[in-house]
């Protein structure tokens, strides 16, 4: 999608502080954190939610959650805990259409739940 701009940040055409990429996800840092680690995991190809996934995804997502338990180690964040969000579709506030997995930790999470 020419006007996503995760697209483009999977491009290298908008800046972004990346903390892992390869072949099918790529992982950066939130611009507004809301907490001392938030990092976006994002399938580099553009699905636009969790209602837009079809069956062939399927192995991306794994990928993306297999990913976000490296991430959490690495940031030092693992022991403590972590949560990861998924937001979708208007009700659950989100913003960009392009699927992402929010990696939050580094702080005592309120329960938001509902
Ligand atoms: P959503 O509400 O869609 O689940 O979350 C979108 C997230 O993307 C927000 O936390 C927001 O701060 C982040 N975000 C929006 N635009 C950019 C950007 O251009 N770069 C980065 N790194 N994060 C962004
Ligand atoms: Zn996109």
């Amino acid at each position: 999608m020419s006007d996503c701009i995760f697209c483009k940040i999977v491009k290298g055409e908008i800046p972004a502080t990346k903390v892992y990429s390869d072949e099918q996800v790529t992982a950066f840092r939130d611009i507004h954190p809301v907490a001392a680690t938030h990092i976006l995991i994002i399938p580099n190809k553009h699905i636009a939610s969790v209602n837009d996934l079809e069956e062939a995804d399927e192995p991306v997502m794994g990928h993306i959650l297999y990913t976000a338990k490296q991430i959490a180690a690495q940031e030092g964040v693992a022991q403590g805990g972590y949560r990861l969000i998924v937001n979708t579709g208007a009700n659950a506030g989100q913003d960009v259409f392009h699927l992402h997995v929010h990696l939050i930790g580094g702080a005592r999470l309120k329960h938001p739940m509902g």
